[in-house]
């Protein structure tokens, strides 16, 4: 596959100019842009460039308003509602993260309800800056039915990702961003675009037949991480994503959406606690050691750190990206 050198720079130009084109306004268009960015920075292909004909789509068709101006409101004590006003989550989370600080230092535990919302990035941009603020954070969201319960052939949850972060005291914070699929659809997707194979376990084909095809498993439906322990946790996604926050559980999203392709709207649920008032004030060094008695072990490695490993090794003028997508998107920009 030929592929482009694109530098930052110039890789979120061309996110924000293609964004721009299609109906985004400036801070939208930004917003967004800085979340395709960070994930090509970090070696996350799948929620990078790729993600932008998604986005696009979803632009063209008007299920979302690229205009959007996400509204916080402190709704209890200790509880925030973004309303997302319709647009892409990354503006909401972005207005929502100071308010969601504050309110986490103010009352020891601060929830974020972001409402009205269509995602389409990885969770990890979400708690990575307040595990930097001294946070210990949790994000979670649903999407759309991609993936069976456990002992089922039917698609009911979606890929619901939860993203978790934890302070360190130097370098970058642990945070750990996983789908509760056995994979997230989007490496799929590439799979099946790149002709390589899965490893068993990720998915049934449109008859109800394990396989390793990604095609197949594109026309059938995902299995969650774990049998029955993952989908537990996809469960738990869609009712604090959806239950608790009166939006919509991945099979509604799926019966209002228009499926143009783009992020359907749905919930995502932040959770942000202080450390310092829970336990003693020496937190930060007992953590600290607990992760260097981990890291200590053979063939261990803390999550996350292959990413910030890629970050440090990405040089400002240094992504590649695949040339047809390249050219899609150059295509998009200019219609
Ligand atoms: P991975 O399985 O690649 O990784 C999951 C986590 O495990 C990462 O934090 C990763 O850290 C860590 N990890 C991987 N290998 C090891 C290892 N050997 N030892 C210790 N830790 C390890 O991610 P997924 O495929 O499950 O998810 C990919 C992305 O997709 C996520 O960012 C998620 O937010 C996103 N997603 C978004 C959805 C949406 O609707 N918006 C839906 C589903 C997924 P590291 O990165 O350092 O490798």
């Amino acid at each position: 596959m030929s592929k482009i050198d694109l530098s930052l720079d110039e890789e979120k130009t061309l996110a924000t100019t293609c964004l721009s084109a299609n109906g985004c306004n400036a801070e939208n268009a930004d917003a967004v842009a800085d979340v395709i960015t960070a994930a090509e920075r970090d070696g996350c292909p799948s929620h990078g460039l790729f993600r932008l004909p998604g986005y696009v789509a979803a632009l063209r068709s008007g299920k979302v308003h690229g205009a959007a101006s996400p509204r916080v409101e402190r709704v209890a004590p200790g509880v925030l509602r973004v309303d997302g006003g319709g647009g892409f989550a990354p503006l909401a989370l972005a207005r929502g993260r100071q308010p969601l600080i504050d309110t986490a230092r103010e009352q020891g535990v601060a929830a974020m309800a972001l409402v009205n919302i269509h995602h389409f990035a990885a969770l990890w941009t979400e708690v990575e800056p307040l595990a930097e603020a001294g946070l210990c954070a949790l994000a979670c969201t649903a999407y759309l039915p991609a993936m069976a319960p456990a002992g089922g052939r039917e698609a009911l949850f979606g890929t619901n990702p939860m993203a978790f972060g934890w302070p360190r005291k130097a370098g970058p914070p642990m945070v750990f961003d996983q789908a509760s699929a056995a994979m997230a659809r989007g490496e799929v997707m590439i799979a099946a675009r790149d002709g390589h194979e899965l490893p068993p376990g990720v998915g049934l084909d449109a008859e109800g037949r394990p396989t390793t095809d990604p095609g197949e498993v594109l026309k059938g439906v995902m299995l969650p991480f774990g049998g029955h322990k993952g989908s537990a946790i996809a469960m738990m996604v869609e009712l604090l994503a959806a239950g608790l926050l009166g939006e919509r559980f991945s099979f509604e999203a799926a019966a209002q959406d228009n499926k143009d392709g783009g992020p359907p709207r749905g919930g995502e649920f932040m959770l942000a606690m202080d450390p310092t008032c829970f336990g003693d004030e020496a937190w930060l060094d007992h953590t600290e050691k607990f992760f260097e008695k981990m890291a200590s072990i053979e063939g261990v490695r803390l999550p996350g750190a292959r990413r910030h490993a890629k970050r440090k090794q990405t040089p400002s003028d240094g992504v590649q990206v695949p040339a047809e997508l390249h050219d899609k998107i150059v295509g998009l920009a200019q219609a």
